[in-house]
């Protein structure tokens, strides 16, 4: 039995519902993850979390308050990408992002910003994708030429 640092109560795996603080345009939300498994103190309720599981909890955040916010899920991110069959930098580019911008949304470390999920949101439709590609040819490949 593994016993709590805190209070030496008894501390047991189960699932709880989670708050954590999570930056979202220059302030902190603070975000419910529900059913969140991790180790807790059942006496004083102090939570021990190993170092994956705190993140894998903020990735669950920010794809709640993605949620909230009308925002694409970074699984919805990544299902855009397969559905268009390109990668994120091919993406990227065509998109004028910043190289490695998708990746982070993608895996839930970042939030995308309301300009940028409005864009991705657009070429989601592969017959969008496939004309702003048209249409941005001239100016991806003057700028991104090698
Ligand atoms: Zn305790």
């Amino acid at each position: 039995m593994k016993v709590c640092s805190i209070c030496g109560g008894q501390v047991e795996r189960d699932k709880h519902p989670v708050t954590v603080p999570v930056p979202y345009e220059g302030e902190d939300q603070k975000i419910t993850v529900r059913g969140f498994e991790c180790e807790r103190c059942a006496d004083c309720g102090e939570m021990f979390l190993a170092p994956g599981e705190s993140s894998s909890l903020l990735k669950a955040a920010r794809d709640q308050l993605r949620r909230q916010e009308g925002l694409l899920t970074s699984e919805e991110i990544r299902e855009i990408s397969k559905r268009l069959r390109e990668s994120y930098p091919k993406i990227e580019k065509v998109l004028g992002f910043g190289k490695n911008t998708i990746a982070p949304l993608a895996t839930g470390d970042r939030i995308q910003s309301q300009s940028k999920d409005r864009l991705l949101r657009l070429i989601s439709d592969p017959v969008i994708y496939r004309r702003a590609k048209k249409i941005l040819k001239r100016v991806t490949s003057e700028k991104y030429q090698q």
